[in-house]
C-alpha cells in the first residue's frame, strides 16, 4: 500500500492530472465502463444485496451517470481562476483564487449503496484533478471485486486503484499519509478515520450517519406523507443513510398516519422479489431485537438465514427503547408521537444532529419554525430521501451526522483546495507600509479603520 501511494504521488506529481482536457476523458472512459458493466453491476446489487433493476438503476447506476453528466458540463467554469476583488489597501495588485486537486486522496465506502457511494466521490476526486485510492466495503465483496475488475480496466493504478479488505486494511491505509480522506459510514468509524487523519493532519469529508426523524404534523396531507415516508423508509430495505429512522407524528393523526403507512408498505414493499435483504444475518439478528420494543402494528415477520425482514411497523415506543438509543439501518419504523411542534423540535435538538429532517406540514409557520430551530444535514418539505438526488444542493451532515459536503459543485469543492493569490506590480512600491514612512501609523489607521 505504501509502494501505491508512492507510485500516486510520484504519478500526480507529473501534472498529467491537471487539465481539463485529462479530466473529462477520465470522466468519459470511466462513464463507458459502467455502461459496459451496467448488467453485471445490477446483478451483483441483485446477489448481493437483493435489490431490483429498478432500484438498482434509480438509486446507483443512474444517479452516478447523472453526477458525470452535471460535472462534465460545468467542470471549465469550475477550475478557472477566479478573480477577486483587491482593496485600496493593495493599490497596484490583483487577486486570483486557484482552485487546485489535493494530490492524492483515500475514499471509503460502506456496503448499503456499495456502487454509488464508491463512484460517486471518485467523480469528484477525478474532476477536481486528484489521485485516487478507493477502499469499498468488505460486506458486499462482489460489488468490491467488481468495482476493481472496473476501475483497473480504465485507469492504471499511479492513477486510480481499489484496495479490496476489511477493517485491518482500512486501518493499514489510514495509518498512510494521503492528502484527503473521503470516509461514508458510521459515526463510530468516522470518529477512527478523523482521528488517523489528525496524525498527519489530513483533511476529512465524513459523510456519516444517524436518526433522521421524520415529523408529521396535524396540518399534513396523510396520505402522502405516508406514502412517501413508507417509499423512503422501506428503500434498500431500510439499509438508506438518509432514511426516515423514525416517525415523530402529532398525536391526532397518528392513527391515520398509520392506517395509510400500512396500505402504502403492501402497495409498494408488498412483493418479495423486489424488496432487498439485510447485508449479513449478523446484520438481520441485530434488527431482529428491535421487534420486541413498542407494539408491532404492521409486519413483524422474518427469516433470518435469508435476511430478510418485513417492512414492520412499531407503535407506542418510548424515547428510553433500545429502538431508539442507535441509528436502525433496517426496514422497521418507530412511531412516536408529539403534542406541540415546539415539544417535537426541542426532542429533535436533545438528540445529536441528524443527517436528514423530513416534515411533513401543510402550515407554512410550522414549516418556518422547523427550518428555523431544528438543526440537522439537510431533508425535505412533505417528502423524504429525494434532496440527495439534486445535484445543486451540497449532500452531508453537521455535528455527528458528518463533516463537508458533495454531490455537483460540492463534489468538486470537497477534493479541491482554493488557493488564493495576490499578485503584486513592479511597477512601483507603496511605501506607506515601511516602518520608517513619515507618520506611517497615521496613515494607516486612515486606510485600516
Ligand atoms: P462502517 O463505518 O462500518 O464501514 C464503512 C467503511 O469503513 C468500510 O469500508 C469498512 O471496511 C471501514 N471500517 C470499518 N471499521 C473500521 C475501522 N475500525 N477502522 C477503519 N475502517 C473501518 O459503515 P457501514 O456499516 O458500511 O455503513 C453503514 C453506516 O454508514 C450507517 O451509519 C450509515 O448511516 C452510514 N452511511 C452514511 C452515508 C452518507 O452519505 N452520509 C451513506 C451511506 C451510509
Amino acid at each position: 500500500m505504501n509502494e501505491l501511494l508512492k507510485k500516486q504521488k510520484r504519478y500526480f506529481h507529473t501534472g498529467e492530472t491537471l487539465s481539463l482536457d485529462f479530466r473529462l476523458k477520465q470522466l468519459t472512459r470511466l462513464k463507458e465502463a459502467i455502461q459496459k458493466y451496467e448488467q453485471t453491476i445490477t446483478d451483483t446489487l441483485k446477489k448481493e444485496l437483493h435489490k431490483s433493476s429498478f432500484e438498482a438503476y434509480t438509486t446507483e447506476i443512474g444517479i452516478v451517470y447523472e453526477e458525470i453528466r452535471f460535472i462534465t458540463k460545468r467542470l471549465s467554469d469550475w477550475m478557472k481562476p477566479q478573480r477577486v476583488p483587491t482593496p485600496l489597501t493593495h493599490f497596484g495588485s490583483k487577486s486570483y483564487i486557484y482552485p487546485e486537486p489535493y494530490g492524492v486522496t483515500l475514499i471509503i465506502s460502506p456496503w448499503n449503496y456499495p456502487f454509488q457511494l464508491a463512484m460517486s466521490p471518485l467523480i469528484g476526486a477525478i474532476a477536481a484533478g486528484n489521485c485516487a485510492v478507493v477502499k469499498p466495503s468488505e460486506y458486499t465483496p462482489e460489488m468490491s471485486t467488481l468495482l476493481k475488475t472496473i476501475i483497473s480496466e480504465v485507469f492504471p493504478e499511479e492513477y486510480v486503484a481499489v484496495v479490496e479488505g476489511g477493517v485491518d486494511v482500512s486501518q493499514q491505509l489510514l495509518d498512510l499519509r494521503f492528502d484527503h480522506i473521503f470516509f461514508t459510514g458510521s459515526v463510530s468509524v468516522g470518529k477512527i478515520v478523523m482521528a488517523a487523519a489528525a496524525k498527519h493532519l489530513t483533511p476529512v469529508t465524513l459523510e456519516l450517519g444517524g436518526k433522521s426523524p421524520a415529523i408529521v404534523d396535524a396540518s399534513a396531507h396523510i396520505d402522502l406523507a405516508a406514502k412517501r415516508i413508507v417509499w423512503g423508509k422501506f428503500l434498500n430495505a431500510g439499509q438508506t443513510c438518509i432514511a426516515p429512522d423514525y416517525v415523530f407524528v402529532h398525536a391526532s393523526v397518528k392513527s391515520l398516519l398509520i392506517e395509510r403507512m400500512k396500505q402504502y408498505i403492501e402497495q409498494l414493499y408488498g412483493h418479495k422479489d423486489t424488496y432487498s435483504r439485510i447485508v449479513t444475518v449478523r446484520h438481520a439478528e441485530r434488527l431482529v431485537r428491535f421487534l420486541t420494543n413498542g407494539i408491532v402494528v404492521h409486519g413483524g415477520t422474518y427469516d433470518i438465514e435469508q435476511r430478510w425482514i418485513e417492512p414492520t411497523l412499531l407503535d407506542d415506543v418510548t424515547w428510553d427503547d433500545n429502538i431508539m438509543q442507535e441509528e436502525i439501518f433496517g426496514p422497521i419504523l418507530p412511531i412516536l408521537t408529539f403534542g406541540t411542534v415546539d415539544e417535537a423540535i426541542q426532542m429533535i435538538n436533545d438528540y445529536e444532529k441528524p443527517l436528514a429532517l423530513y416534515l411533513f406540514s401543510e402550515d407554512r409557520d410550522v414549516q418556518q419554525q422547523v427550518l428555523q430551530q431544528a438543526r440537522f444535514g439537510g431533508g425535505c418539505i412533505n417528502d423524504t430521501v429525494v434532496h440527495v438526488a439534486n445535484p445543486h444542493l451540497p449532500f452531508g451532515g453537521v455535528g455527528q451526522s458528518g463533516i463537508g459536503t458533495y454531490h455537483g459543485k460540492a463534489s468538486f469543492d470537497a477534493f479541491t483546495h482554493y488557493k488564493s493569490v495576490l499578485k503584486q506590480t513592479t511597477k512601483f512600491d507603496i511605501p506607506l507600509r515601511y516602518p520608517n514612512f513619515p507618520n506611517a501609523l497615521k496613515w494607516v489607521r486612515k486606510l485600516l479603520k
